[in-house]
């Protein structure tokens, strides 16, 4: 590791101001040590936000019909909670399927959503050859390395890297908002407008400004109590996803009133299945209209030779998903 300045704030507004170009947040520092001990990143000064304790940022709250999620609530300690366990079962599922019980103690939900990809190229500096650590350098990847963990959805000619978090699924599906004290005060953004398409510039993740601290996520409180987060992967314990469906339903009988879709594991950020759930409101949900949504959501899917699998078992896991979640209590 190199040399670094550390400071642990007790102000979020200190937090913000010491905050440079330069400088990183560390919440539970599961991701951001990992990757300063590979030297992919190498911040000047890390800004511990764990001891922030002007107000609270680990809460669950329904207030003025929204459910608020504090940025420092810990993945177990949601996971765990009963009220979100019982009306939102996608938000729970999507954690306690991610990673190892130490880690889901450790990381807290801002950190979370922020978590980076596993693409091994990213990940070692031996490789000179990454647009996202290195731009300008080409993609090792696409340039004939391994592919079979990458995405199939959201795609450019400069980066195929899957993002891999579970949580974040379950996000975007259920319209979130954040919530951001920045340089400039506080403000919010759709969940939706907060990670960015590999596009042309990889390395640009996201879309937060220099010094932008994520505070809570906020969800209309709407209860989706027929909800569920369906992940495979290649083994059943802390592995990540190869492929994922965050599914919400508000079914009348048999006939679909609303429904929300989220992929995980195949695509470059968290994805939101929105032609799929068109295609499905107002229809009958049985195998013929799950199948036929997904056969939308992946229509504009590419795939390598190694990762092309994941357009089937994507379409597969969706199927799966929406009629698991139809015949979960309403
Ligand atoms: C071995 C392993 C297996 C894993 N498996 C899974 C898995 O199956 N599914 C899954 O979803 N995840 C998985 N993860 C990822 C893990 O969930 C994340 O590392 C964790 O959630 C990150 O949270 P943290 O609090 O530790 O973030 P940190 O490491 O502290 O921060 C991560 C990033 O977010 C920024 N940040 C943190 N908090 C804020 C904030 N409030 N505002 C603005 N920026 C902020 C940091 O600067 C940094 O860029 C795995 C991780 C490991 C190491
Ligand atoms: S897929 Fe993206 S992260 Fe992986 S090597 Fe290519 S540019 Fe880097």
């Amino acid at each position: 590791m190199r040399p670094f300045d550390y400071q642990r704030p007790a102000r979020a507004a200190e937090a913000v101001q010491a905050a440079s170009a330069n400088s990183m947040y560390h919440a539970g520092g599961t991701t951001v040590v990992d990757l300063m001990k590979l030297d992919v990143w190498r911040p000047d000064r890390l800004i511990d936000i764990s001891g922030l304790s002007d107000t609270s940022y680990d809460f669950v709250q329904r207030k003025d019909g929204r459910l608020r999620i504090g940025a420092l609530t810990r993945m177990s300690s949601l996971a765990d909670n009963a009220m979100i366990r019982s009306d939102y079962p996608l938000l729970s599922d999507s954690l306690w399927l991610a990673a190892s019980p130490q880690l889901r103690n450790m990381a807290r939900l801002g950190g979370n959503v922020l978590q980076r990809t596993r693409c091994p190229y990213y990940r070692d500096t031996g490789y000179d050859q990454c647009n996202r650590r290195n731009p300008g350098s080409g993609c090792a990847a696409l340039d004939g390395g391994v592919t079979r963990n990458h995405a199939v959805l959201g795609v450019s000619d400069q980066c195929i890297a899957t993002y891999q978090g579970d949580w974040a699924q379950a996000l975007i599906a259920l319209d979130a908002n954040v919530e951001l004290l920045g340089k400039d005060g506080p403000r919010a953004i759709r969940f939706a407008d907060l990670h960015r398409l590999p596009g042309d510039n990889p390395a640009q993740e996201n879309n937060l400004r220099t010094g932008d601290l994520i505070t809570a996520f906020s969800i209309p409180d709407k209860t989706w109590k027929r909800s569920k987060y369906l992940k495979i992967r290649d083994r059943e314990s802390y592995a990540y996803a190869l492929a994922s469906a965050a599914v919400a339903l508000d079914m009348e009988g048999d006939t679909v009133r609303d429904v929300r879709i989220g992929l995980g594991g195949v695509a470059t950020v968290p994805w939101r299945a929105s032609e799929a759930e068109a295609a499905l409101k107002g229809q009958t949900l049985d195998e013929a209209s799950a199948t036929r949504a997904a056969q939308i959501a992946f229509s504009r899917a590419q795939g390598t030779q190694e990762n092309a699998f994941k357009i089937k078992l994507g379409r597969e896991t969706l199927v799966r998903a929406l009629l698991e979640t139809a015949q979960m209590e309403g």
